[in-house]
């Protein structure tokens, strides 16, 4: 995708012009405030819109910044180029601390701890008078003027719009990247995000430091408009002005905050009179907002819709299978308990690499327990899990994916905020190298993915799914989005694939399809390891298989020894039908 380039130049050109044109110095000033809220604003929208992790307390984030640098620059004297970059630090590493409180947690949790948070900092802003001076507040602080008293508010104005517009940049990036959609898919599930291969802890971490950086900016770029910061103005009221603002823009598009800005500073004007029930009348808004128009004012706009990914060019028909070294898996006793009930007891397992090993036993035998324990996502309560050799048993879901280790899911796992081909993307990742690097080539480049693009597509085009790429998930027939799911795993070079009841629904030509593909991979040398109900596909796709009942293996063996096994005929047929 081409970087929006003409956006930027354009919002520029208003920050240029604007102070020329103004008719009065209150344009100026507005456009400024305008400028460093959209900031924090895209900081909430990152935070909520693609995490899904919700902030009540972003004031105090932003009067971290604003106390940071003002105290810095009033009581300790340095200057604003040095004042500015220290408070935005201490936002951030209070960001850091309660990200990493918000890290596990989401919700109810999350909004009571933020909540909290912002009172905190409130409280001390009001009550540590020696330091902020509390609600007489700092006064005389030093202004961004570039030492041109005349002149100081025009080049406040460039200086905070081209903030503005980096972080804007680095918002559309994100929003267009690999690290979005990373984002989104933790958003659905952590687990799923795990066996992509993202370190969610990690991330949601990283995303609240950011976010709180942004928040701290924003402060910091405040205290030094007026000159002037005291504990009034980082309440409740600022963390829901934000709030109201990202939502009210619409949270899933990365030109929601400038316009949610906007409307919310033109309400704070118009409802200012009405001071006793301001914080009343937020909470209606906000409300109100999120029903009427959960995709907020630019899904109401239509402006700037996420388009529809599709496929640059035409992919080419050949198989978009490159020869691997499958992986060898090795388990030993492991043991898997539920409150007490085994759902895994002392299994072991040989799988030797480019071979298609079948798991299969009746429902509730604990075959989706040992995938889960393979993948990382549920801990062995006992027993050793080895991949070529290596010692994987406690090693998290996210780092076994990088070693090659892909799986589907029994119940689909699909990104429905992401098209067909954003999902393959998901697998595909994104590439080695520094962010920063890639944030140039996104912002250079006409063709930014071009071949994670069209590696998806012949992805797709190799599964018959290709005319579906611009469509969402859930548009998809069961069949088509089973076919997703392994065009995902495909895309992650596995080099050990775990097929969770790859056909269950599917009708027979829908089948054949699918052991055709396993047949592929096993050739091109993936190991590949099958849970499947279906005799008939498990009998003709595998090379070997272990049976499993009541969480204990009961036989192995060659196709042709499992079907005539009498303890396997007596478990999924019952006694009489034993010979
Ligand atoms: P299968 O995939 O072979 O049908 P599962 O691995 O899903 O079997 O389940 C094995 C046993 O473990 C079942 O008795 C199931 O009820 C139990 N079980 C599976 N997952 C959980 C869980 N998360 N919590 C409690 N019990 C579970
Ligand atoms: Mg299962």
């Amino acid at each position: 995708m081409a970087a929006p380039r003409l956006k930027y130049f354009a919002l520029a050109a208003v920050f240029l012009v604007l102070p020329f044109v103004a008719p009065n110095a209150f344009y100026v000033f507005f456009a400024q405030s305008l400028a460093y809220t959209a900031i924090a604003v895209i900081g909430l929208n990152l935070l909520l819109g693609l995490t899904g992790q919700m902030s009540l307390g972003h004031a105090g984030f932003y009067a971290l910044g604003a106390y940071g640098s003002a105290i810095l620059a009033s009581k300790a004297g340095w200057p604003l180029w040095a004042s500015i970059p220290a408070g935005v630090l201490v936002a951030a590493v209070g960001g850091i601390a309660v990200g990493l409180v918000a890290r596990r947690t989401r919700g109810l949790f999350l909004a009571m701890a933020t909540l909290a948070f912002g009172f905190i900092v409130e409280i001390a802003a009001q009550r540590w008078v020696e330091l902020t001076g509390g609600t007489m507040g700092l006064m005389a602080l030093p202004v961004i003027d570039f030492g041109n008293f005349r002149r100081g508010p025009t080049y406040f104005l460039w200086c905070v719009g081209l903030l503005f517009l980096v972080v804007q940049m680095g918002s559309d990036y994100v929003h267009q990247s690999a690290s979005g959609r990373a984002l989104l898919a933790m958003k659905e599930s952590d687990a799923f995000a795990e066996t992509v291969g993202i370190n969610v802890a990690a991330r949601r971490t990283g995303v609240f430091a950011v976010s709180a950086l942004l928040a701290g900016l924003s402060g910091a770029l405040f205290a030094h408009q007026s000159g002037f910061v005291g504990s009034d103005a980082f309440g409740l009221r600022l963390s829901l002005d934000l709030l109201i603002a990202a939502v009210i823009g619409g949270l899933a598009n990365s030109n929601g905050p400038l316009l949610g800005a906007l409307l919310v500073m033109a309400m704070a004007e118009l409802i200012a009179p009405l001071q006793n029930v301001a914080l009343l009348l937020r909470g209606i808004i906000l409300v109100g907002v999120l029903m009427l128009f959960p995709e907020g004012a630019i899904g109401f706009l239509r402006l700037g819709r996420r388009k529809p990914v599709a496929g640059a060019k035409a992919a080419s028909d050949a198989p978009p299978f490159e020869k691997v070294a499958g992986a060898r898996l090795e388990a030993m006793g492991l043991t898997k308990r539920f409150a007490g009930v085994r759902a895994v007891t002392d299994f072991s397992l040989e799988v030797e690499p480019g071979t298609v090993h079948s798991i299969i036993g009746p429902n509730g035998a604990g075959k989706s327990t040992l995938i889960q324990m393979i993948a990382g996502l549920h801990a062995a309560d006992e027993g050793t899990l080895r991949i070529d050799g290596a010692d994987v048993t406690r090693m998290p879901a996210h780092r076994r994916a990088r070693l090659g280790l892909a799986r589907t899911f029994q119940n689909l796992q699909l990104i429905g905020a992401l098209s067909v081909l954003e999902n393959v993307l998901l697998g595909i990742g994104r590439r080695p190298g520094l962010p920063l690097a890639d944030f140039f080539r996104w912002l250079s480049s006409h063709d930014y993915e071009g071949e994670e693009r069209e590696r998806a597509l012949s992805i797709l085009t190799y599964l018959g799914i290709a005319h579906l790429a611009a469509l969402r998930p859930a548009e998809l027939s069961y069949g088509h989005r089973k076919l997703l799911e392994i065009a995902r795993t495909i895309a992650q070079r596995p080099r050990l694939m775990l097929l969770d009841e790859p056909i269950a629904g599917l009708n027979s030509a829908e089948a054949r399809e699918i052991a055709e593909v396993v047949r592929r991979l096993r050739a091109a040398g993936v190991t590949i390891l099958l849970i499947e109900h279906n005799m008939e596909f498990v009998m003709s796709v595998s090379d070997r298989i272990t049976v499993l009942d009541y969480g204990r293996k009961i036989a192995e063996g060659l196709p042709q020894q499992i079907r005539s096994d009498p303890k396997v005929i007596e478990a999924y047929l019952g006694k009489e039908a034993a010979p």
